[in-house]
């Protein structure tokens, strides 16, 4: 987990008063994770993604795709909750849609949104030898009015078995009005980096990253809006940077 910069090493931490250990106390514990359980399991098609988006010219490159981990975690989730109908706004270069079209059934689709194509047709040959290209449909631009058409048309309510959110932080409010539609009752919506980077129990004063710190209220009112929804139950997981499963109920 990324430090929140609050010094903590001299407080005792909240998880010890209780009793309970928190799963990462330390890099070589997440370390230990990667090496033990993820990367040895890790399909070979994934490992090829994950080097090849290492290499992106981007600054943020390795900042901006899913983890291993988190790879992991999506795809033993989406076998779990048989997904087939699935949908993810922010592709970048596909590492968690990879893990997306490797667990669905070979008849499953994903839709995949994202405003920048350049980035998904830099993973998509990996994606065309993994055998699993033609469960994507990828649509290029913003995922807002794909998803009021998707309402206006009427047919796609109820019909998405997981959606897996990892866009435009801002947005994630105005996602979810729509997406608690669109995901059918039983399913799930998945919204990534919901710790954003540890900020959201940084002190106002903190040293952030200027765009850590523009996007940290939205999520901090995004967990507030999601913990108070009573159409979903949720459950924030530690895993990546937070992801916070909201599973559908009325
Ligand atoms: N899930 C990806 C992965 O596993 O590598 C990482 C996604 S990256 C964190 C965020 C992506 O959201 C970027 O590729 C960006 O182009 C895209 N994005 C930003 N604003 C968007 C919008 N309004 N609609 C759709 N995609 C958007
Ligand atoms: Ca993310």
């Amino acid at each position: 987990m990324a430090n929140n910069g609050q010094g903590e090493q001299n407080q005792p931490a909240k998880h010890q008063e209780v009793g309970h250990k928190s799963l990462l106390q330390s890099d070589a514990l997440y370390q230990y994770i990667l090496e033990t359980s993820v990367y040895p399991r890790e399909p070979e098609p994934m490992k090829e993604l994950r080097e090849l988006t290492a290499k992106h010219p981007w600054w943020v490159g390795n900042l901006m795709t899913t983890s291993a981990d988190e790879g992991q975690f999506l795809n033993m989730l989406l076998k779990l909750i048989n997904a087939k109908n699935t949908m993810e706004i922010g592709v970048y270069t596909g590492y968690s849609l990879l893990a997306t079209a490797l667990a669905i059934p070979d008849d499953g689709k994903i839709l995949a949104m994202d405003i920048n194509r350049e980035n998904y047709e830099l993973g998509l040959p990996v994606i065309e030898k993994a055998g699993v290209a033609h469960k994507i449909d990828f649509r290029e631009g913003p995922a807002l009015p794909v998803l009021d058409q998707m309402i206006e048309d009427g047919k796609y309510h109820g019909t998405f078995d997981f959606v897996f959110v990892d866009a435009d932080k801002d947005n994630y409010i105005n996602y979810h009005k729509r997406l608690i539609d669109l995901v059918k009752i039983g399913g799930v919506i998945g919204y990534d980096n919901t710790l954003w980077n540890g900020s959201v129990v940084a002190p106002p004063d903190a040293p952030l990253r200027k765009y850590v710190r523009y996007y940290r209220d939205f999520v901090i009112e995004l967990n507030k809006a999601l913990a108070a929804d009573p159409r979903i139950e949720i459950c924030m997981l530690p895993v990546g940077d937070g992801v916070t499963l909201c599973r559908r109920i009325s």
